[in-house]
This record gives structure tokens, sequence and C-alpha cells, in this order.
């Protein structure tokens, strides 16, 4: 193609879908075969832009920075300030607005780090398009598609731009997205009226649809904002779901802490009235003590543990598309998992032919393993060519032909030969290579003429070709499917026979594929598998290997000692499941394998009452997957379920947390996931839902942490003026702890690593109260431990006669001193905090430094020392201070080292020890 006619036309209002194809790929400037060439593409690019729609709405920084001033602890702290103004403050007044801005901007940053990292994620599962470029088909990213390309579409793919078809078998699309019409509908190449609306335009596919069944070659019309859906600047991409229910429940106590705070409030502005403290001394102490126990870390700290989670997540290998997965993932009781691909590797390789030879089923074993096409079919008769057996030969080509996968030889980059498409079916490709067939020869000799594409539902796939006679048809699928198809009397031997060899070779992990001829045969349009029962003559049998992820045996024996149930839902023969389930350690001796046609005939209550017992469903429909989750929900469980085919969707949003396959998974049930497992790996379900327990945790620990240092700051200061003491740290001095001091740990707490006892504690109840009986225990310990030293220290000093600023201020570092200890304590429930594992979560450790130097900046710099009202401490003085406030760290050590001996299970507490 010219340098010149590689120009396609600008003007929008060509009605591509009223040209014929031929017109329309000329109009464009494109092949159907070749496509366009990699020069060519750029320069369209360049010219057109990239396919993509500008991204949702992008927070800017000024945006979160102003929504930190919208908090009621904001207009507080303004309130507090003009008060201070008012009274002659003025030194006070500054250091409130420094602090406000202070909080606004660790808050924003924060916030920011939160959003970008989410941000970023999002970009990780790009969507990708099948095209033939140079002529050859290619995997490119879809934001990479030009006008002109040649796209190829099959089920579950999701549109990547707005296309005119050249070539449909069999082509459904749902258009909900742009029309709101969810019913399926039908597609074919034939030019429609010019002035037809978008939903009637059925020879056209438009960015934003997806295709439910069959399949179809398509060139590119338009992209990015050219297409339908940019036209109407409708956003694809999923809106987010709004709050968790643990951010819910957050911030239910957030709202009860709230009521509490207003009830402090008016207690100390009544005792210190009553103690003849001046009054607006008093609402100063007041209002920076309600700064102090509004919680407005805790929904920041919680965005914070969950952007970390999601990180996390991602680095191995599980995307999170919604938020509430990840602390949903904490709670999961059961994991209904896919069998290829994420139990086992989805690396097929064919061992075993049953072949139909005459009036016998002949038994033959194929050496070598995965695609490359080193090995041979072995025959156990002496003298006989394997490759010249006819109907060897007939098994083999229909094995070829049947089929829409194609094998990548080594290349440069690659050493091994490569599936392109369904594994499944290049692997029998594999085969015909080993036995000498020429692939692309008997392709163009028997050219396919129209075609039933392989669906999960049907489990076969049939195709009609091309012969020097007329057409044959060909079918290939699983054994009982085809069997049926089959003319062969019912108690025949032969029949038997294959019954036999079919059993046999699923019995031995294989998976088995049967195949069948019909010829003459010919395919009318709308036509089903079963209008030819009875009809087909069967060719053979082929048995695959697909070996068990190694990995995923330990996976299983993690997710048992977790409390987590993990079941096998395939589409494959019970006996296969039932192997590869032993194997894999997920079938134990009181369990059992149901198939779907069990299934069928049990109620739903029978249904969940059978539920304990089963460890795999086999041969199951995706309809069915549906029900198996809506019974196991029924029973109270919190369902991971993983999918990858088109129908998974309505199973995958039911599940608590569905789960899509990166790899193999349909755009649609990625859509419909809320977390994409990247290299479709059970043992990447099990991590992530390690993660969900790590963020679930460490949300507990921030909050533990909040609330006993606000808490413990309160009581401490309403005890001391009920004894008529005056206040025991000033205003500026209280906010300076509340937003600087704990700021700097609460955050840092929920960056956390894993304790590495969570897979071996049950899953977290989602109806769990926040504040357990733990928890309460160990707050009101923490709490009281801090009140102790604080209040006896203030008390003491002061009796001792102490200046009154200098008490202040030890009084005040010794508030802080206790915090720092606190945080090591809230790092774990029962593990000692005396371990070097503190250097595991650098970010606590430069928080709590930053909080050590910015306090002796506090302390000992004058310039800010006469703004807080503090003395410069005597090192012997700072060196009793740090030791009195270790006993806040000594008494958890003691209620750790008793749970550690009483409640925890032996070989448990003698790790965590
Ligand atoms: P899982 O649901 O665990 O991934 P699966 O991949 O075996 O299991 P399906 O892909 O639905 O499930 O396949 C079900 C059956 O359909 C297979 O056991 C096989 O007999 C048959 N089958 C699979 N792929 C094809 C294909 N490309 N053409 C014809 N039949 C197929």
């Amino acid at each position: 193609m010219g340098e010149h006619s590689s120009q396609p036309p600008t003007d929008p209002l060509i009605a591509w879908h009223s040209l014929p194809v031929e017109e329309a790929l000329a109009s464009i400037v494109s092949h159907p075969l070749q496509g366009l060439t990699t020069p060519e593409a750029h320069q369209r690019e360049q010219r057109f832009g990239r396919n993509s729609l500008p991204e949702g709405k992008q927070i800017s920084l000024l945006r979160i920075f102003l929504s930190q001033f919208r908090s009621p602890l904001i207009y507080l702290l303004l309130m507090a300030g003009v008060i201070a103004q008012s009274l002659g403050h003025t030194t006070d007044a500054i250091v409130i607005s420094v602090v406000v801005l202070l909080n606004a901007v660790i808050g924003t940053l924060q916030e920011n780090r939160a959003e970008r990292s989410l941000e970023g994620l999002r970009q990780l599962t790009p969507r990708q398009a099948r095209v033939i470029r140079d002529g050859r088909q290619q995997i490119l990213p879809a934001s990479a598609l030009v006008p002109g390309d040649i796209l190829l579409l099959e089920a579950g793919d999701a549109v990547p731009a707005d296309s005119r078809l050249c070539e449909s078998a069999n082509l459904q699309v749902t258009e909900a997205a742009l029309t709101g019409e969810s019913v399926p509908i039908a597609k074919s190449t034939r030019p429609v009226a010019r002035e037809l609306p978008v939903a009637e335009r059925t020879n056209m596919v438009y960015a934003g649809t997806h295709v439910t069944a069959g399949r179809a070659h398509a060139v590119v019309v338009a992209t990015g904002l050219a297409t339908e859906i940019g036209d109407i600047a409708k956003l694809t991409q999923a809106a987010s779901d709004g709050q968790t229910p643990l951010e819910r429940r957050i911030a239910e106590l957030g709202r009860m802490i709230m009521v509490l705070a207003a009830i402090c409030f008016g207690l100390v502005i009544a005792i210190g009235s009553w103690r003849g403290m001046a009054f607006g001394d008093i609402v100063m102490i007041a209002i920076s003590q309600v700064v102090g126990m509004i919680p407005e870390g805790l929904p920041v700290a919680m965005t914070v543990a969950l952007a970390c989670g999601v990180t996390r997540m991602a680095r191995r290998h599980a995307v999170v598309r919604r938020l509430s997965a990840v602390e949903t993932l904490g709670s999961t009781t059961v994991i209904c998992s896919d069998k290829t691909g994420t139990l086992t590797r989805n690396e097929m390789t064919v061992t075993t032919i049953g072949l139909v030879d005459g009036a016998q089923v002949r038994t033959l074993i194929v050496s070598g393993v995965g695609y490359a096409p080193h090995g041979a079919i072995e025959t156990d008769r002496v003298n006989e060519s394997v490759a010249d057996n006819i109907h060897l030969k007939r098994l083999l080509a229909a094995a070829t032909l049947c089929n829409d996968a194609n094998l990548a030889p080594p290349q440069a980059d690659t050493r091994d030969w490569r599936p392109l498409g369904d594994p499944t079916e290049a692997a029998l490709l594999t085969l015909a290579l080993k036995a000498g067939l020429d692939i692309e020869r008997l392709r163009a000799e028997q050219p396919r003429q129209n075609e039933i594409p392989f669906d999960a539902v049907t489990r076969a796939m049939l195709t009609q070709h091309q012969t020097e006679t007329g057409s044959r048809l060909l079918i290939k699928g699983a054994p009982e499917v085809i069997f049926q198809l089959w003319q062969e009397p019912i108690e025949s031997e032969l029949r038997h026979a294959a019954l036999q060899v079919a059993q046999s070779m699923a019995e031995q992990y294989l998976r088995v594929l049967a195949f069948a001829m019909i010829d003459p045969g010919h395919l009318m349009p709308h036509a089903t598998i079963n209008e030819f029962t009875g009809k087909a003559q069967l060719l053979g049998l082929i048995g695959q290997m697909d070996p068990p992820r190694l990995e995923a045996r330990d996976s299983v024996a993690k997710c048992r000692a977790a409390g987590i149930r993990p079941i096998m839902i395939t589409g494959d023969h019970k006996l296969t499941a039932t192997a590869i389930a032993r194997q894999l350690g997920i079938f134990t001796a009181n369990e059992t394998v149901m198939d779907g046609s069990e299934l069928e005939r049990l109620s739903d209550r029978e249904l969940a009452a059978n539920l304990d017992s089963i460890a795999a469903f086999a041969r199951i429909r995706p309809a069915q997957k549906l029900r198996i989750v809506a019974a196991l929900q029924q029973r109270g469980e919190i369902v991971a379920m993983t999918g990858d085919g088109v129908n998974d969707a309505p199973a995958l949003s039911q599940a608590d947390v569905g789960i899509a396959m990166g790899r193999t998974g349909t755009e649609i049930a990625k859509e419909a996931a809320k977390i994409v497992i990247t290299d479709d790996n059970f043992a990447t379900i099990v991590t992530a839902i390690e993660e969900g327990r790590v963020v679930y945790r460490n949300i507990k620990k921030a909050l533990l942490l909040l609330l006993s240092t606000s808490a413990a700051e309160v009581v401490t200061l309403l005890l001391a003026l009920l004894l008529g003491y005056p206040a025991p740290f000033s205003a500026i001095q209280i906010l300076w702890n509340n937003l600087v001091t704990e700021g700097l740990i609460t955050i840092n707490l929920v960056m956390e690593p894993a304790e590495g006892d969570e897979m071996r504690r049950p899953a977290i109840s989602p109806r769990e109260p926040l504040l357990t009986r733990i928890m309460l225990i160990r707050l009101t310990s923490m709490l009281t431990s801090i009140v102790i030293v604080t209040l006896g220290w203030y008390l003491y000093r002061t009796a001792s006669g102490i200046p009154h600023q200098q008490v202040q201020t030890e009084t005040f570092t010794l508030l802080a001193i206790c915090e720092w200890y606190n945080v090591l304590n809230c790092r774990s429930e029962s593990a000692t905090a005396l371990r070097w594992d503190v250097l595991r979560n650098p970010w606590l450790l430069a928080g709590l430094l930053a909080g050590n130097l910015l306090q002796v900046a506090v302390v000992y710099w004058s310039p800010l020392g006469s703004i807080f009202r503090t003395t410069p401490l005597g090192l012997s003085e700072v060196v009793t201070l740090g030791l009195t406030g270790s006993l806040v760290l000594w008494i958890e050590e003691c209620r750790k080292f008793l749970a550690r001996r009483w409640s925890l299970p032996r070989s448990l507490a003698s790790e965590l020890r």
C-alpha cells in the first residue's frame, strides 16, 4: 500500500453500516487478511490519537487540600483561634493557625498518596485486543488500535473500538452500555439502511459493548473520542462503590465518639468553672481536648490501610478493582475455584488417543511434553506405521480443522513453542504435527464454511468444511455430548468399548475430548448441535494431561488451616475432577464430588443440606455456579469465587468476592469481578486473602492506638481538674500532641507488614464488632496505665514543689513517651513488642524518629519553647521520664505473656514468643 493511499478518510459522516464490506474496507484503506502495516498504524495513531477516553474525574491536589478544611475539627480549631485572639493570646492564635495548616498538609499528603496508588492500580489491567497487523495475529493494548485495524472478536471480549464487521459467525453482542438494552443482539455483515439508529446497525460493533457469543472479524472505523461511547462522553470505567462496610462501621463509631467528645467538652468546662479557672482558658483547654478526641485520623488511616493492602496485593499478582473486596477477602470462608488454569497449569499435552479403528477402540500412547512437536504416537502392533493409518489420519484432520487455535514456533525472544488461542486446541495441533500433518495445507484444502463455536453450556463445537465432493461437518466436545450424536446403537459393543476408554482416561487425570464427523453434512442457519443427535460417526477420543500446579497443594493446606474451605467447580468430567481434587488435597476421605446432573435433581434445600460434604462439583454449567454460590451464602458463608468465561459474570457478581482470571479470563468476567488475578493461580487467591486479613488487623491496630491515647489524655485532664489541680498540659500542648505526635504514628501503624499468623486463625466474621472483647480489655489496660503514669507523675512533681511550667513540660513530654511505647504495644495482639521486627516497618520508625526530634525541638529550642511555654529538661529527668513511661509497655507485655500462656493454642503461642 502506497504512502498516499494509506490515508483513511476523516469524514465522520460516513455511514459505515450502509456500505458493503469491500467498500468499507476500501474506504478505510485496509486489507482483511493483511491488516495494516506497523508503520501505517503509527502514522494513523499520530493522526487520530490513541484509542482511549479521558480518565474519570481526577482529584487535584488542591481539591484534596481544600477538603481538609471541611471538618468539625477545623471549625473547632478556628473557634479556638478566635477565642485565643480575643483573650489577647496572639501567639496561641498563630500557633493554632499553623497547626491547622500543618494538619491539612499532612492530611493532603497522605490522602494524595493513597489516591495515586489506587489510581496507578486501575491501569494495571489494560484492555487488550487481538488484531491482524503485518499479516499476522497480534495481541495489542486496546489503546493502540487505529482506524483500519482488523479486529478479531470472540465470545467474552469487550469491543475496544467502533468497527464494521467483515466476517461473522453467530456473533451476539450486548449493547447495554450504549443503548441500555441488555438482551444480546445478533450481528451479521449485511449492509443496512443509512438512516437506522445505532441500536439497529446490526453489522457494526461499538466500543464499550460485549461479545456474548460467536466470533467475528471487523475493521475498526472509529477510535477514542470519535466512537459512539466517546461521543456521548459516557465513561465505561466502573464506578467506585462508595463506602465499604468497614468504612461505614468506622464512620458509625466515629459518630459515637463525637457524642462522647461533646459530653467531655461540657464536663471540662463545668469542672473548670467550678474550680474557678478563667473561662477563656478553660474553653481553650476544652476545645483542644475535644480536638484530640475527634477521630479525624481514622478515615484517612482506613484509606491508607486499604491502599497499602491493594499495593501489596498487586505486587503479589492480585489486582483489586473494588476496594470493598480487600476487607471482604479477610472474611472469606469458602473459595470456589475453577480447575483448569487455576488449580492446574493449563499446559495441555495429549498423552493418549482412543482411536475408533473399524470395530474396535485402540488405545495409543503419545510421547513428548509441552507444545513442541517432539514426540511420536506409539503403536502396539509390529510393523505398523501409525502415520499411515487412515482412521488416525481422519481423527487428526478433524482435530486440526475443528480448531481455532494456532501454534507459534520458537522465535528469537522465546525458545518454546507457544499456544495461540485455547491451550486445549493448541495441544491438538501439536499432536497433528507429531503425526506429520501439514496444518496449513489441510486448512487451505478444506476451508471452513460455517460453524457453531464452542461454549461452556453445550460443551461442544461444530464446523462445516468444504471437500472435493461437497461439505462435511466435524464435531468435537465432551465425550458424553458427542456420544449422543453417535449413530452407533446404545447397546453395541463398540459404544461400550469407547465408553470404557473415555472413563479410564478420565480416571488418569486426563481431560477428554471426543471427535465425530457427518459426511456429507451441511449446517443450516440457526441450527443447534442437538439437531445432529444419532447422525454422527465417532472418530475417536483424545486425552490431554494438564498437570496440577505444585503450589496449589500447599495453598489448599494453608486454606484449611485458616478455616477456609476450598471447593473445586469445574466443567470437566467427574472422574478427572475427583483425581485432581484428591491429588491437591481438596478431596478428603469423607467428602464427595457431585456432578451437574446430580445437582440438577436437588432442590435448593437439599443442596444446602449436602454442601458440607461436597469437595468438588464437576460438569457444571455456568448457571449452576450461581446456584452453588447462593446456597453457600445462604448458610452464612462468605464466598470467593473464580471465573473466566462469558457466562461466569452472574456468579462472579453474586459471590462476595468475584475473582477473574487475568490471563485466560474474558473481559466480561473481568468487569464483573472485584479482583483480577494476573497469574491465574489458586495460590494467589490465598495470598490475597492473607493480605485482606492483614489490612483488617492493621485498621484495628490504628483504632486501638487512637482510642486509647485520646481517652487517656481526657481522663488525665478531667481527673486533675476534679482533684483541684491546674491543667497538666496547656491548650496548645494538647493540640500539638493530638495533631503532631499522634498523627505521625497512627497512620504509619496501618502500614505494618503481616505478623505471620494471619492464616492460622479463623476467618474474621463480618458480624464481629469492631471493638471485640480483647480490644476492650486492651483499651482499658492501656488507658489505665497511661493515666496512672502521667497523672501520677504530675501529682508527684507538683507536690514536690517543682515550678508549674516545668511540671507541665515534663507531663507533656511523658504523654508523648507513653504514646510512643503504646504504638509498640499496638503492633501485635499477642506477640511481644521486644523484637527486632519493628525494623520491618520503616514508616513507623521514621514517624517515631520525627516525633522524637519535634518533641526535642519544642522542649529545647527556645523560640518554640516560648510559644509552647516549655522549659528545657535535664538529662536525668529525661531518662527518668523514659523509664517511667515504659511502664505502659511492661503492663501490656505482662498481659500478652499471660494471654499467650492461657488462651492461645500451644503451637501458635510458641511461635509468637
Ligand atoms: P474449569 O471450569 O475448571 O475451567 P474446564 O476448563 O474443563 O474446567 P470447560 O472449558 O467448560 O471447563 O470445558 C468443559 C468440557 O468441554 C471439557 O471437559 C471438554 O470435554 C470440553 N471442551 C473444552 N474445550 C473445548 C473446545 N475447545 N472444544 C470442544 N470441547 C471442549
